[in-house]
């Protein structure tokens, strides 16, 4: 795992503390986007189609810091959109950190380069740049030449500042089992990442390429192939063992969406960061009013397709939580897997 040990740690204790008040659903990470406008418009991209008036629409600083202290996560995602188009993206960092939230600002690292000297290392922060693939395939799915060479320099002058940096991966149509393992040798022996994370495409209606998704049964064996690669243990996903293995087929789970609540410019997106049916006013209307029930695999036909880690990594930590037992053994699950 690719977390520090103080975060490992205060998560572990807020986890305990919902299972000691016996909460029955509890939010684990915020996923916070103060705007939706972006510098980039890439082929798989749901979050961009906005009409430009809610594009121009950004959550102050204040909303931002409200949103945190109203939904009690440990851990803030700060997506959008691209978080350093907001033109106080540091002001509402600086202000979480504050909270003792631990922030990852998810970013196309376009602008990380100018805005690195107004960002300060910390235990509380990590940038999780986007990452497709290496040069080509990157800069495909993104639909713009040159963003991944920039990308690599923004991470390169971020270790060198001292600043932790993730990276997440989507695994697309077009990534096949060979660009996933050049890319993820070139993130851990060359940029030395802190950690990875890699989710499947979610086929968002609105993206402008739907041949870019694949269906579940062909995600399953695209990532059984690729962590069943030889490099596998030496790369530092930022995911439970029971994800993994999720992703591999080998553990069936349900989406609990509530475990990652997300904080738009419009409100509390119901019921998820992938899926819109429209928006609380608060974090407790969110949690309250929305049937849960509804959502996931065979409850909506737009969760068929749906293996992100938004909805089912929040359901591993606490089957995790439940039986350790059954981590171990879904660990080992993957460990079989990358062995065969
Ligand atoms: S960088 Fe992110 S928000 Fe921007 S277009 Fe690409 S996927 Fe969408
Ligand atoms: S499975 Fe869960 S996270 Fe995925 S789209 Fe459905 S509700 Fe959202």
């Amino acid at each position: 795992m690719g977390v520090p040990a103080s975060q490992a740690f205060a998560v572990s204790a807020y986890l305990a503390k919902q299972k000691i008040q016996r909460k029955k659903r509890y939010p684990l990470v915020l996923m916070l986007e103060p705007l939706w406008r972006c510098n980039l418009a890439c082929v798989g991209c749901g979050k961009i189609q906005h009409p430009e008036e809610i594009l121009n629409t950004y959550l102050s600083p204040e909303e931002c810091w409200a949103a945190a202290e109203e939904c009690g996560a440990p851990v803030v995602s700060i997506a959008g959109g691209e978080p350093l188009v907001h033109p106080q993206i540091d002001k509402i960092v600086e202000g979480l950190i504050e909270r003792k939230k631990f922030v990852y600002l998810c970013t196309n690292a376009i602008l990380m380069e100018r805005w690195l000297p107004k960002l300060k290392p910390s235990k509380y922060f990590s940038f999780t740049v986007h990452m497709d693939g290496m040069r080509d395939l990157h800069d495909e799915m993104v639909d713009r030449k040159g963003v991944f060479d920039k990308a690599v320099a923004g991470i390169r002058m971020a270790k060198e500042l001292g600043f932790r940096v993730n990276t997440n991966t989507t695994v697309f149509a077009d990534s096949s089992t060979e660009d996933m393992r050049e890319l993820f040798n070139f993130l851990s022996d060359d940029l030395h990442i802190d950690g990875m994370m890699v989710s499947p495409g979610y086929d968002y209606p609105a993206a402008p390429n739907q041949s870019v998704f694949l269906k579940r049964p062909e995600m399953i064996n695209k990532f059984k192939d690729i962590l069943s690669l030889p490099e596998r243990p030496k790369w530092k996903f930022n995911h439970t063992p029971l994800f993994l293995s999720f992703l591999q087929g080998k553990y069936a789970m349900q989406c609990t969406a509530w475990g990652n609540p997300t904080r738009t410019v419009m409100g509390w997106q119901r019921p998820c960061y992938l899926m819109n049916e429209g928006y609380a006013e608060s974090f407790d209307a969110l949690m309250n009013d929305t049937e849960w029930e509804r959502y996931g695999y065979g409850r909506d036909a737009r969760c068929t397709n749906c293996m992100a880690h938004c909805g089912y990594e929040a359901t591993s930590v606490g089957a995790t939580m439940k039986s350790p037992l059954e981590g171990i053994r879904a660990g080992l699950a993957t460990m079989v897997g990358r062995q065969s």
